[in-house]
């Protein structure tokens, strides 16, 4: 029986049914992998999945795993974009980054080189990613990294968020491809300046150690166009909102986002570390946290989740 054949209120029945549905979905961990390309991601536990809702009057409930503290790898790129976005103005953001999804893998540079004027296609390739780091206004790189920071900080109404140094260490020792990538941006003039030190403000906001709870109440912001529905503070423009969450259901769920968008039909952002942020627009915002990831890089367990909640809630918004 789905929600809409069933006699209860929407939130109390997803109480109800949540933790039952995240058990028969870690079942799927199994299956699938811990990212081990950046070493230190590799020490997840693999059966691991969590879940965190929140509604906009700061009605919470948990399931699983949800206080694992992981970083937010990719899911930090959704808000990179939105900084840099009011730090410049969407002209000067789409000078350097596109519009449309790849088809290819995030860490991929092949269409640099094929096509022309090689800019990196969307800001949430590590192409992109990478270009829109070099955006974010500070006088330095620490600079700009504290203000990522900040920025994160009062998305998630968190003041303790930051980085988790292993994670940003092991990255930065092993990031051959981005940093290969990084120094074609700067001969193809996406980049200008040191590019080590625009890498280090992209390792820096990857490695942001969040929980599901933070998730959730920055994707909640998100879910209310940039005005934190449960203090009523304005965050974002709402212009730039949308400019993210369009990103997030053509390009949010790497290769698979067409896929997502038909079986969940949610704006979504996942990273290699197993998070995913997303929301129900208008309603509530979702952190869920399962680090074993199917071929395709997204939290195999999470995905699932979300498939049966989608599908039992009637949560599509296409
Ligand atoms: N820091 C990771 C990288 O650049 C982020 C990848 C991801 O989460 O998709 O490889």
């Amino acid at each position: 029986m789905t929600f809409a054949h069933h006699n209860s209120n929407e939130w109390d029945y997803l109480k109800q049914q949540l933790p039952q549905w995240l058990e028969q979905s870690r079942e799927q961990c199994g299956s699938g992998k811990v990212a081990s390309y950046i070493p230190e991601l590799s020490k997840a536990p693999l059966e691991a999945l969590g879940i965190h809702v929140i509604d906009s009057k700061g009605n919470l409930f948990t399931a699983g795993n949800s206080e694992l503290a992981f970083t937010m790898q990719s899911i930090s790129k959704v808000f990179t974009l939105l900084l840099a976005l009011m730090d410049n103005g969407k002209d000067v953001v789409f000078d350097k980054v596109g519009m449309e999804p790849t088809g290819d893998s995030f860490n991929s540079m092949l269409k640099l080189e094929l096509v022309q004027p090689g800019i990196p296609f969307n800001p949430l390739i590590n192409a992109g990613a990478i270009a829109i780091s070099s955006l974010i206004a500070g006088g330095s790189p620490a600079e700009k990294s504290e203000r990522v920071l900040q920025f994160f900080r009062k998305l998630s109404f968190n003041d303790t968020l930051t980085y988790d140094q292993s994670v940003y260490r092991s990255e930065a020792d092993s990031a051959d491809l981005n940093r290969s990538m990084a120094y074609f941006l700067k001969d193809n003039g996406v980049l200008k300046g040191n590019v080590e030190e625009v890498l280090d403000v992209y390792f820096h906001h990857c490695s942001i150690q969040v929980t599901c709870a933070d998730l959730g109440r920055m994707a909640l912001v998100l879910a209310f166009d940039g005005t934190d529905p449960i203090t009523g503070i304005h965050l974002i423009p709402r212009q730039y909102v949308q400019i993210a969450k369009t990103f997030m259901v053509t390009c949010g769920m790497y290769n698979a986002s067409g896929e997502f968008a038909i079986e969940v039909g949610l704006p979504a952002k996942s990273g290699v570390a197993g998070g995913i942020l997303t929301m129900v627009p208008g309603k509530y915002g979702i952190g869920i946290i399962g680090p074993a990831l199917n071929p395709k890089g997204n939290s195999i367990a999470g995905v699932h989740l979300l498939e049966t909640m989608s599908r039992e809630m009637d949560w599509s918004l296409f």
